[in-house]
């Protein structure tokens, strides 16, 4: 009987035992889920803000290649109307916004009094202004760096503008630069006018030179250009001068030279250029010229008046036919 009580007192203990070790493992289980739900929140809080600053580089990297592409192809040209074309057409890719603006300098701004106004700056001086409206708030950081690339794009085209205007020869025909030339044009006139010697002005331009860029290509209508201008230079004297004076028009001064004669030179060079046969690639070309002619011969003419006499017979002699000599004639 003591043995039988002994026994169960036995298991009664055992059994308790067990209970304890199994609660004990049990409150280990919980304490080690508990850790692991804990250890779980942090790293989803880890994974969120590591998708955000993902999210952010993305942004980040889209908003540099965006600017990268417009600021390549606003560098694509030097024409200040161009990149501001090029510029509004992208603009509405990255930012929203209403209308945009290229005003001069001197443009009234207080018609802009809502707008995002960005004013170019180089060197000190304001040469005009970027107008924008209806920007978002958060679009407003965005409009300044890409307005800053415009400015780079316009400084190009104005630095290439000077340049190309301090230079004395013109690069596609080497002949005097416009400005250049125009130096020179006053020098003559004024040693003509104290030593009394006359002196023509030609104004030159090519007749229907539009349509063989059409046909063939710029590329083609330069060469033209080219040659019409090496053959103008061979045929006119030495101490005579040419320029380009811009596009397709030439000048020539011919030095101490009356309207008769003048007129006769002038009609060398055109049958020179008549009988030119200007080959440019596969083609060979034919192109014809028209001259006005406009003589300093009483002493008092000015340059600017000059270009006009000259600029008005030319005209007649488009109208009356070109691929002619006409001289100015006053009314
Ligand atoms: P017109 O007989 O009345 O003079 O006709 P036109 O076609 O020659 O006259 P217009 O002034 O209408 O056209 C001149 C053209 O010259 C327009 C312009 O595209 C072209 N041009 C101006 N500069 C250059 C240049 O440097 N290279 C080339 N290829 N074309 C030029
Ligand atoms: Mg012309
Ligand atoms: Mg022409």
């Amino acid at each position: 009987m003591l043995y039988l009580g002994a026994l169960i007192l036995l298991a009664i203990l055992a059994a308790l035992t067990l209970k304890r070790v199994l609660r004990e493992s049990l409150f280990k289980k919980e304490e080690h889920l508990k850790n692991l739900e804990s250890e779980y929140a942090v790293l989803s809080e880890e994974k969120s803000r590591l998708k955000k600053d993902n999210l952010d580089i993305e942004g980040t990297v889209n908003e540099t290649i965006a600017l990268y592409n417009i600021t390549k192809d606003i560098c694509k040209t030097l024409d200040e109307k161009k990149i501001f074309s090029i510029f509004r057409e992208r603009l509405n890719d990255y930012i929203k916004i209403g209308d945009c603006r290229f005003l001069d300098k001197d443009a009234d701004l207080s018609f802009y009094a809502g707008s995002t106004i960005f004013p170019l700056v180089i060197q000190k001086d304001t040469i005009g202004y970027l107008i924008a409206s209806q920007i978002q708030e958060e679009d407003k950081e965005r409009f300044q760096i890409l307005a800053q690339q415009f400015l780079i794009g316009i400084k190009r085209a104005l630095l290439y503008k000077k340049m190309q205007e301090l230079a004395i020869t013109d690069s596609l025909t080497q002949l005097f630069s416009r400005r250049h030339f125009l130096d020179r044009f006053g020098e003559e006139l004024n040693r003509s006018r104290k030593f009394k010697y006359n002196f023509s002005f030609l104004m030159v331009d090519i007749d229907k030179f539009k349509e063989f860029n059409d046909k063939y290509g710029h590329l083609v209508g330069d060469a033209i250009l080219r040659e019409v201008s090496r053959t103008i230079k061979e045929t006119i004297r030495q101490i005579d001068f040419v320029g380009r004076y811009g596009g397709e028009e030439l000048s020539i001064i011919l030095v101490e030279t009356g309207k008769e004669q003048a007129r006769f030179a002038a009609e060398r060079l055109r049958q020179a250029v008549e009988a030119q046969n200007i080959r440019v690639y596969d083609e060979e070309l034919k192109v014809t010229i028209s001259i006005g002619i406009a003589t300093f011969s009483r002493g008092r003419e000015t340059v600017e008046k000059l270009i006009e006499s000259a600029d008005k017979a030319l005209y007649v002699a488009k109208q009356t036919g070109r691929n002619k000599v006409c001289v100015y004639a006053p009314e």
